[in-house]
C-alpha cells in the first residue's frame, strides 16, 4: 500500500520558511528558518546554535565570506583554497564534514560543466570529468578522516554530540551498517534530542522504511528546511516524480543543498527522455 503524502500541506509549510540572517559557522550559508529556531544547516547539515554562531572566529568568518563570494563568481579553485585554509585553522570534525560537502558540490559543478558546443573536440569536457572524480575522491577522503576522528572521540566518552557527525559521514560513504550502530549511540544520548529525529529521518529514508521516514520528516519539517529534501526522496520512491520536483523547485529557491540540486537534476533529465 502506498503512503498518503498530502503534497499541498507540505508546500504550504515550505512556503513559511524564510531567510533569517543566521550564517552557518561551518559553511557560511544562510540558515533558513520558519520562526528563528533551527537544528541543522541545509547546505552542510552540520548542527549549530546561536551561541556557536556568536562565538565564531573572525578569521574563519571572513574566509567563509570569501569562499561563498568565489563560488558566486564561479571561481571554484579560489573557493577551494579558502576551504583548505579554513581546515588548517580549524580541523574540527564539523569543519572537515562541511569541507567534504564543499568538495562534493565542486565535483558536481565540474561534472555538469560540459560544453556540448565543442562538438567533436571534447578534450575540455573530459578534463572536467576527470577533475570531478578527483574532487569526489577528496570529498570521500575527508569523510573517512572524519569517521576516524569522531570514532576516536566517542571512545573517550567525553563527547556525545560528535556521534551525529560520524553518522552523517557514514551515510554519505554508504556504510549503512556502521551508521545504524552510530544511530544507536545517538539514540542513547539525551544531550541532543533533535539529533535523534534528524538522524532517524535520514536513516529511515535511506532504508526505505516509509512509515517511520514520514514520521520523522513531519517532526523535523517544523524547524528545518532539509526535511523537504528527504520528503522529495520519499515521493520519488512512491513514483511521484512530478510532486518531488514541485517540492525541490521550491526548496532550491530558498536554500542550496548539493544533494537536493543533484536529485532535481536527475529528475529533470529523466523527465526530458
Ligand atoms: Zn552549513
Amino acid at each position: 500500500m502506498s503512503l498518503s503524502i498530502p503534497i499541498s500541506k507540505y508546500l504550504r509549510s515550505l512556503a513559511q520558511f524564510e531567510k533569517k540572517g543566521v550564517a552557518c559557522p561551518y559553511c557560511g550559508n544562510i540558515i533558513i528558518t520558519k520562526d528563528g529556531s533551527y537544528f541543522a544547516c541545509p547546505f552542510c547539515e552540520m548542527h549549530s546554535n546561536e551561541v556557536q554562531v556568536s562565538k565564531q572566529r573572525d578569521d574563519i568568518k571572513s574566509l567563509l565570506v570569501s569562499k561563498n563570494k568565489f563560488i558566486s563568481s564561479n571561481a571554484w579553485d579560489d573557493a577551494a583554497k579558502a576551504v583548505d585554509q579554513m581546515l588548517l585553522l580549524d580541523p574540527s570534525p564539523q569543519m572537515i564534514f562541511a569541507s567534504a560537502i564543499f568538495y562534493e558540490s565542486f565535483s558536481n559543478h565540474c561534472w555538469h560543466d560540459v560544453d556540448y558546443s565543442i562538438g567533436g573536440y571534447m578534450e575540455q569536457n573530459s578534463i572536467n570529468r576527470e577533475k570531478s572524480w578527483v574532487l569526489k575522491s577528496k570529498s570521500r577522503t575527508l569523510l573517512y578522516r572524519d569517521i576516524k576522528i569522531c570514532g576516536d572521540e566517542i571512545k573517550t566518552g567525553k563527547e556525545t554530540d560528535i556521534a551525529f557527525i560520524k553518522f552523517l559521514a557514514e551515510m554519505k560513504v554508504s556504510k549503512f551498517a556502521q551508521a545504524k550502530d552510530t544511530l544507536g549511540i545517538i539514540m542513547g544520548s539525551s544531550t541532543l534530542s533533535r539529533a535523534n529525529d534528524y538522524a532517524c529521518m535520514s536513516y529511515y529514508s535511506q532504508i526505505n522504511d516509509q512509515k517511520n521516514a514520514i514520521k520523522y520528516i513531519d517532526s523535523i519539517s517544523t524547524t528545518d528546511l532539509s526535511a523537504f529534501y528527504y520528503l522529495a526522496k520519499l515521493l520519488v520512491k512512491n513514483r511521484r516524480n512530478a510532486d518531488a520536483c514541485k517540492i525541490l523547485f521550491r526548496f532550491v529557491e530558498k536554500a542550496s543543498m548539493p544533494k537536493a540540486t543533484e536529485l532535481l537534476f536527475k529528475l529533470k533529465s529523466v523527465g526530458e527522455k
